[in-house]
């Protein structure tokens, strides 16, 4: 049996049952990975001899009755998340050569679950984009369709994950970059609450959105990653102490007098089979026993030009750490530390992180602040109010991820704005701080489309439900996905 292809939650019964061993899973996942991954370029680092490692550390592990669901797990980590003596240069130039010496506490996490790293994932440069074409090293393929992008910025994560060459992975979402690229890619992706996930070792774009989370191939799946890496860390003064309640406990295929809000605004400009695909699952959901009623959130259409200003206004901040002295690039080193820094920045930062730099440095410049980042901020706060209300009627919120199907490769890389609408339906979310998944939900124009389901703060276990009583339905034998 092919086991690259199976799903997190059977591989790890299989291992459990020690039908198969950590070393013979991540072996079929490391030779998969050769023959694929020349298409798809889902990898900016493979590591496929630490992996043998960590497969074998995992089958003494098992060979001493010890179990946990990550347990010899094969996994993809985005290439902005710190492995320490792995390479991570988050698609940039400016970290090419830079190698941590620390795990971030997510990867440390994994480690300690068990789990076997396969590489390190593709992206858009310091996570900034929509398609992966941003990344400094190559772009990277959609697995559904080849000459379409895998969306971004984790677009290499969902990728790797979509194609069988992880069996899970972890993203980064700051403005949707894990639900988007899963829509685009048909698998499953969730941005947790802010606060959720502990960001220490995330390599920071706009500190006060990002959140990392899981890209699988089913809920249930993303449900046992989350509960891995999700929790109170001494090391990231956000995340929250917040109990972490039983993930898998609620994935119970119910959603019996659960109140589904659709959100107007949410559909506004979204290509018709899109929101046709997404309309069909609500109206499934309906069926299933939830009470659907239409709610509005009439800042959410200001949300794209409230992070435009914030997530560059954070990232110029900051980027500012790489300046040739401290790690990373150092390019003209005789030209006196003002001339070393410029030489260093112009070379090592790609044009897009450039122009968000500049334009986070000019909307917190004085005269400039209270009229763009200050507007900004107040907007955040309004959103999240109408979030707030819109929450004491419904019990979730449910729509598109993404309002048109992937795109083809270089069709959008010259026009910024046209890219940047595609996080239009997700960047509302980050705003927020609420919790987002995004679950494949059947196809237009023969691509993935992706259904958005977004939470209560630290109500990923309903979110979770709904997604998992859709992925039910949807899977059922009388219906065609
Ligand atoms: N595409 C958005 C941006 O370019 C979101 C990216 C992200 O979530 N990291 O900023």
């Amino acid at each position: 049996m092919a086991l690259h292809t199976l799903s997190l939650s059977v591989l790890s019964e299989k291992l459990r049952r020690r039908e198969i061993s950590a070393t013979e899973l991540t072996e079929a996942v490391v030779s998969h990975i050769e023959r694929t991954e020349p298409q798809i370029g889902a990898f900016i680092t493979l590591t496929p001899e630490l992996a043998r490692q960590m497969a074998k550390e995992a089958d003494a592990r098992l060979a001493e009755g010890e179990w946990n669901p990550l347990l010899g797990i094969p996994m993809a980590i985005k290439d902005n998340i710190s492995t320490r003596g792995v390479r991570t240069t988050c698609a940039s130039r400016i970290l090419e050569n830079y190698v941590p010496p620390y795990d971030a506490t997510v990867v440390a996490r994994l480690k300690q679950a068990g789990a076997v790293i396969v590489g390190k994932a593709n992206m858009d440069e310091f996570a900034m984009g929509g398609s992966t074409e941003y990344s400094a090293f190559h772009p990277t393929r959609n697995p559904r369709d080849l000459e379409r992008v895998p969306g971004g910025s984790s677009g290499g994560s969902a990728a790797a994950v979509a194609s069988d060459m992880a069996v899970a992975a972890l993203g980064s979402d700051t403005g949707g970059s894990i639900r988007q690229p899963a829509a685009y890619c048909g698998v499953v992706g969730l941005k947790p609450t802010y606060g959720r996930v502990s960001r220490y070792g995330l390599i920071a774009y706009a500190s006060s959105l990002d959140q990392i989370g899981p890209i699988t191939k089913t809920v249930e799946d993303c449900a046992l990653v989350l509960q891995v890496i999700a929790g109170k860390d001494p090391m990231d003064a956000t995340s929250v102490d917040v109990p972490v309640p039983d993930y898998r406990e609620a994935l119970r295929p119910d959603v019996k007098g659960l109140r589904l809000g659709v959100p107007k605004e949410f559909f506004e400009g979204v290509h018709p089979e899109v929101a046709q695909r997404v309309q069909e699952a609500i109206a499934a959901l309906e069926e299933a026993g939830a009470e659907v009623r239409e709610v509005s959130i009439p800042m959410a259409e200001q949300g794209l030009a409230m992070y435009y200003i914030l997530a560059p206004a954070e990232c110029s901040s900051n980027l500012a750490r790489y300046d040739g002295v401290r790690y990373g690039l150092r390019v003209g080193a005789e030209k006196g530390h003002i001339g070393m820094m410029e030489a260093t920045r112009a070379q090592g930062f790609g044009k897009e992180v450039i122009q968000r730099i500049i334009i986070g440095t000019y909307a917190l410049s004085s005269g400039y602040y209270d009229a763009y980042y200050l507007k900004a901020q107040k907007g955040r706060t309004l959103l999240r109010q109408e979030f707030e209300r819109v929450f004491q009627e419904v019990d979730v919120l449910v729509c598109p991820t993404a309002p048109t199907p992937p795109f083809k490769l270089g069709e959008l890389v010259d026009d910024p704005v046209a890219m940047k609408l595609m996080d239009v339906l997700t960047i509302p979310v980050n705003l927020a701080g609420l919790p987002g998944l995004s679950v494949p939900c059947g196809l237009a124009e023969g691509l993935p489309v992706g259904l958005q389901i977004i939470g209560k703060p630290f109500d990923e276990p309903t979110v979770l439900r709904v997604g998992y009583t859709w992925e039910q339905i949807r899977e059922a034998p009388s219906q065609t996905p």
